[in-house]
Order: structure tokens, then sequence, then C-alpha cells
């Protein structure tokens, strides 16, 4: 059921609008106080909020700057109901984030039609589609068609924007689907790459829109452990391995040393350091009041210190930072018997991506990174191994293991 939290601190205005909203199929919150307002849309993520300008402990426009500031709050719709008529102030809402204004005293009718009319609002598209999900090195060939054989890259679309997770061989299809759908438009994206291993840049000197001087993409990495980015992904096309230079690709290039989350408008970007051989982050995508979790590369803090506290703090704290995302794109490379020969890889186990999606209580979980030396067939029969471990262990999301070439709404 849809919430609505309404905020006044006039009893009898709150009393107006609670009995209004009760006789239609919604939850209805109540708060008399600014801050206990956002207190409570922080716990509850209401669709809409209700809230009035003049308040107690905060006033209506620093509750409407810390709802739309706060990632997890970026799908709520906000209506000011105010006796104050002022086109300034109204103004003034509107541009900190408010969606529509009411001037009390207010029709009933009007106020639940205007309250119905943003429950209703569609929520722009946020889509994940994957253009490389194998691990290590590409292997292409028929065993693997079904999940692919393309290294790391994704796709995904919030609203307008475009972003890509790591430029693996995938990003070299991406590339050129981009330019067909595109045509002479310029194009703008924001490609983050968890780390700067082969199986994670490869393709990008095969980006075809990276050499059109018309369009634009931001890189974002950590510097490198000895050098700055730049000079990395300059290194991968130095003249001794690659006939085209970094300086080739026309488009305009700029790559960004993370330090702090990306605000990309209605897109953030978080991340996490993740534990793999040299420098390694996850990343978290919130849009929309939405969020998709990508963690490659990772093996887990517990597997290396099996005598410590299990769960290990530092898996938690993996898992904290993934916590409640509608999908967890995790790594996962190893059966429980192939980790026995491959610990220390810096690579997780299918049970180490499911016991992480569980701590996580995300509701979709995606494996990538699947291993070159698993084919379809095997992969389908990991499928089916975690299914049943879901059914056994009573898990509440669901599991798919990416395909190349697939999309997913969220
Ligand atoms: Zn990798
Ligand atoms: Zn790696």
């Amino acid at each position: 059921m849809k919430k609505v939290l309404v905020v006044d601190d006039d009893p009898s205005m709150l009393t107006l609008a609670l009995n209004r909203l009760q006789t239609e199929s919604v939850e209805v919150l109540t708060a008399d106080n600014g801050a206990d307002g956002l207190h409570m849309a922080r716990e509850h993520r209401p669709d809409v909020v209700v809230l009035d300008l003049m308040m107690p402990k905060m006033h209506g426009y620093t509750l409407i700057q810390e709802i739309h500031n706060d990632p997890a709050l970026s799908h709520v719709k906000i209506l000011v109901t105010s006796a104050k008529a002022y086109a300034s102030d109204v103004e003034r809402t509107l541009r900190l984030g408010a969606d529509r204004y009411l001037t009390k005293p207010y029709d009933l009718q009007e106020f639940w039609n205007t309250v119905s009319e943003l429950l209703e609002e569609k929520r722009p598209p946020f889509t994940v589609r994957f253009w490389g999900t194998r691990g290590s090195i590409a292997t292409p060939g028929e065993a693997t068609v079904k999940y692919g054989g393309n290294t790391a890259c994704t796709e995904l679309r919030c609203g307008d924007q475009l972003l890509i997770l790591d430029a693996g061989t995938g990003i070299r299809g991406l590339g050129v689907s981009l330019v067909s759908e595109f045509q002479e438009k310029p194009i703008t994206g924001h490609i983050f790459v968890g780390h700067t291993h082969w199986d994670h840049i490869q393709g990008f000197p095969f980006f075809a829109p990276a050499f059109n001087p018309a369009n634009e993409f931001s890189i974002y990495s950590l510097h490198g452990a000895e050098k700055p980015l730049k000079k990395v992904f300059r290194g991968q096309m130095d003249s001794d391995y690659f006939p085209v230079l970094l300086s080739d690709m026309k488009a305009h290039l700029e790559f960004c040393e993370l330090e702090s989350e990306v605000n990309l408008g209605p897109t953030r970007v978080s991340y996490v350091f993740l534990n793999h051989p040299g420098l390694a982050v996850g990343f978290r995508i919130w849009f929309s009041g939405r969020s998709v979790v990508y963690i490659s590369d990772h093996e887990n803090y517990g597997r290396l210190a099996p005598d410590g506290p299990s769960p290990n703090s530092m898996d938690l704290d993996i898992a904290r930072f993934a916590e409640d995302a509608e999908l967890l794109i995790s790594e996962a490379q190893y059966t429980e018997e192939e980790y026995a020969q491959k610990k220390g890889w810096g690579h997780s186990t299918f049970l180490d991506a499911l016991e992480r999606a569980a701590q996580a209580k995300v509701k979709r979980l995606a494996i990538i990174h699947h291993d070159p030396s698993h084919d379809d067939a095997f992969l389908d029969g990991i499928l089916g191994f975690c299914q049943k471990t879901i059914a056994d262990r009573g898990y509440t999301f669901s599991c798919f293991l990416a395909q190349e070439g697939t999309s997913v709404e969220i």
C-alpha cells in the first residue's frame, strides 16, 4: 500500500488531512513538527510527504531540502500546504524540490486529487543491461553462448542518464549499440571502473563512441596505487601493446579519481573498498528511490581469516553497503571445491554471494564474473544450486546468473 506522511503542527489541519486520506486506500502517517517529520520519512520512506512551512523544530524549507538531499528519499513527492500565499514562497518551495503547493485553507477534494496525482506519477525507467558477464578473460565460443563470453561491462540507464560499470570487452558491443541508437546526437556517459585489471578495462580502446569529438565521457575510478588513473588507462594503449594512443580517442574524456560520493544530479554513486589484489571498489547507484549495487571483484575477508569471528565484520560492512538494494550484482567465480585451490585469488564462491545477498536483504541477486572454465551447462547447474540453497535456507531474494545481452528493469 502507498504511504502518505502528513507533517503539520496545526492539530486541526492534521486531523482534517488525516480524516480525508483515511477514506482512501493509502497508509497515513503523521508528525507534528519538522524534525519528527524527517525522522518518520527516513524510517518509513513514504511515497508522498505533505508538509506545512511554519513548524517548530524544523521549518518546511529545511525539511524539503533534507528530503531532497537524502538519496534514500529521492523517490518522495512533496506537497506543501501553507497559509502563506506569496508568490516568492511558492517559487522557493518548488525550487527547493517541492512538487506541488496548496494554499490553506484548501478544498479537501482538491487536496486528495493533488495527493493522488503525486502517488500515480510514473517513476522514470531504471534499466540494467549486461554486455559482459565473464571474469578474467574473454571466452567466446559455442559453450558460452548462453551466459556470454565478454568480460565485465554493465550498462545502466537512469532515466535519460547513461552509466557504464566497467569497460571489459563487453563495452565494444555497447559502443556499437550506442552509435546506432544516438546516430548524429552527441552521447554523454559516466563510466565507473571498479578496478583496472584487464578484464575490467580491456574493451575501452574499442569503445567506438570515445572516438567521436562530439561525445563526452567521464571515467571514474581510484587513483592507481602508484600512478594517476589516466596514466593507468594510457598504459594499456602504449605502442608496445596497441596501435592507437589514448590521445587518438577524440571524445572529451575526463578521468575522475574517486574521493567521495559522485553526484550526477538525479543519480548518485557511492563506493566501498573491496578485498581484491591491488585496489578495487564496488558501487551503489541511487536513482529515483531505487538502487543497484555492483560488487566485482571481491574475496570475503572471513575466508582469509577463518579463525576469526563469523561472519567477519568487514564482510558485514560490504553487506551493509548493499542493504535493501533492489538489485545486487555480485561476482561469484567458484564452487566451494574450486575455492580450496584458488583461495587468495580475490574472488567469491557462489555460497559467499548468496550469503552476502541474504545479509544485505536485497530483493534480487545477479551473479556475474563467470569463470572462464565454466561453460553454459556448468552454469545452469550452478543456478540450480543457488535456487536450492535459497529454498533450503528460506532466503527471500531471487537469484539469476547474468546473461550477456539481457536486461533487467529495476
Ligand atoms: Zn575481474
Ligand atoms: Zn581483478
